[in-house]
């Protein structure tokens, strides 16, 4: 039996796509490790969003070549396969195949080719029509949440992202599936499910089939709303983009105790003429209507974003912009990159005129900034009693286990192991910029 090692970078469209590889192989006799020293396959499904992921790639199949010479078969898969191609075999000649972002349910006939002899072998080709969107109970990140996604691609082309390129276009899922594959989720004991896509809420299937009786103001509240009826425990779902934000969608947050409280809608910036640059179709005005929507809830929704600093053309008075907009919104977190001109895209056209000096002493501004509001947020916790869906062990000293609350904060919690996979009823004693620490008091189902 042959073994396999496969490492993912990236997003949680990465994560769940190799939870479909390692579904195949496992039901074609193949072996999954986590020791790639033992492997005789190894398999990296990667990211191409920022140059330094993809730069991880050419040091790992360097680090793979360097300990164990030809001895291994090394595939590439994900998103940095379909936008190289075949020009990946001259950037890195150790390479043996090359598997794009729709090709992946071919694997098996990608590493038979390879064992058969073949070299430099490359499939970038389209899904196949039965590929299977299922995986199964040994592959899955975790026994208790699942990744649904429910669209894939995108069709935005915001100016700087090369997700359109190595993705495609958007192509939404059948509702009547993903709603048949949450209710056996949720028999097989899943508690949460997160709904996933590069743009979840831009939504929209080809027929109505499941949606019918669930009323709402775009395909993606209907299908909040059918997905909420199937009675699992928790749905979170991620991303939101902030142009589609219909403020409906608070509404089914608002009619569902089971559409977990937590948003996530990349603002990306704080100035209307980067957000235009970028074109991302919002501007800051639209921006904060959404989030007084948000925010007038009842639900205490929690809200996180991503902000990408030193766009070509930045000011400091655009860079003010965007701390203003941070100190307005007050996010529950935010993921702050430097841009990253990415070859192909529109911004890489443009000049990349922000040093790198300014572009990280403006990401430490940004950064602090945040994380002050964010301990403020936090602190809010103090001695309140959260709902936590217990996942695993803590690696903190001190602590028994870890999970998140219904909006999506990280707490570490004293009680014991046969708690994992249920839901905690815990009492916040103490909060840090980003997690917090509790003790179990009561209830859990
Ligand atoms: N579709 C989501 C949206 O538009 O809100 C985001 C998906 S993208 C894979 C994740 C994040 O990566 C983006 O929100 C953006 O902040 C960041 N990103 C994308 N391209 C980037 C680039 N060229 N340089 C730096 N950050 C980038
Ligand atoms: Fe990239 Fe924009 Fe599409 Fe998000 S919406 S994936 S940032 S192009």
């Amino acid at each position: 039996m042959k073994k396999v090692y496969l490492e993912t970078f990236g997003c949680q469209m990465n994560v769940s796509d190799s939870e479909r590889v390692s579904t195949v192989l496992e039901s074609e006799n193949f072996e999954l490790t986590s020791d790639e020293h033992s492997a005789d396959i190894v398999l990296f499904n990667t990211c191409s969003v920022r140059e330094k992921a993809e730069h991880k790639l050419y040091t790992r199949i360097g680090e793979v070549r360097a300990q164990h010479s030809n001895k291994k078969i090394v595939g590439v898969l994900g998103c940095v396969a379909q936008l190289e191609g075949e020009t990946l075999f001259d950037k890195n000649p150790s390479i043996d195949f090359v598997l794009g972002t729709k090709a992946s349910g071919r694997i098996v006939q990608a590493i038979e080719k390879v064992l058969g002899g073949e070299s430099r072998f490359a499939d970038l080709g389209e899904r196949d029509p039965d590929y299977l969107w299922s995986v199964s109970q040994t592959q899955k990140h975790s026994r208790h949440i699942s990744f649904v996604p429910i669209i894939e691609g995108c069709n935005k082309f915001c100016t700087y992202c090369i997700v359109p390129f190595s993705r495609g276009r958007e192509i939404s899922l059948p509702a009547a599936e993903i709603i048949r594959h949450i209710q056996n989720l949720r028999r097989e004991g899943v508690r949460e499910v997160h709904l996933i896509g590069q743009n979840v809420n831009s939504y929209r299937p080809k027929r109505l089939e499941g949606l019918e009786e669930f009323r709402g103001a775009t395909h993606f509240s209907r299908l909040l709303r059918a997905v909420a009826a199937t009675g699992i425990e928790r749905i979170k779902f991620t991303t939101s983009f902030p142009r589609d934000f219909h403020t409906d969608i608070v509404e089914a947050i608002n009619e569902n105790e089971n559409l977990c409280n937590w948003v996530h809608l990349p603002v990306q910036s704080g100035s209307n003429k980067i957000l235009r640059l970028m074109r991302r179709g919002h501007s800051i005005e639209n921006y904060f209507q959404r989030i007084d929507k948000i925010k007038s809830s009842n639900r205490n929704i929690s809200l996180t974003t991503d902000i990408i600093i030193g766009f070509p053309d930045e000011t400091e008075s655009d860079f003010e912009d965007s701390l203003k907009m941070l100190d307005y919104c007050q996010f529950d977190s935010a993921y702050i990159f430097k841009y990253s001109p990415r070859s192909g895209t529109p911004a890489s056209q443009m000049t990349d005129n922000v040093s790198a000096g300014e572009k990280k002493q403006r990401f430490t501004e940004l950064e602090n900034r945040q994380r002050s509001n964010q301990t403020k947020i936090f602190q809010t916790f103090l001695n309140k009693q959260v709902s936590v869906l217990a996942e695993n062990y803590s690696g903190k000293e001190g602590f028994d286990l870890s999970g998140r609350t219904s909006c999506h904060k990280v707490v570490h919690l004293k009680g014991s192991p046969e708690l994992i996979g249920k839901i905690v009823d815990v009492k916040i004693f103490e909060a840090k910029s980003n997690t917090l620490y509790g003790k179990v008091v009561g209830n859990f189902i």
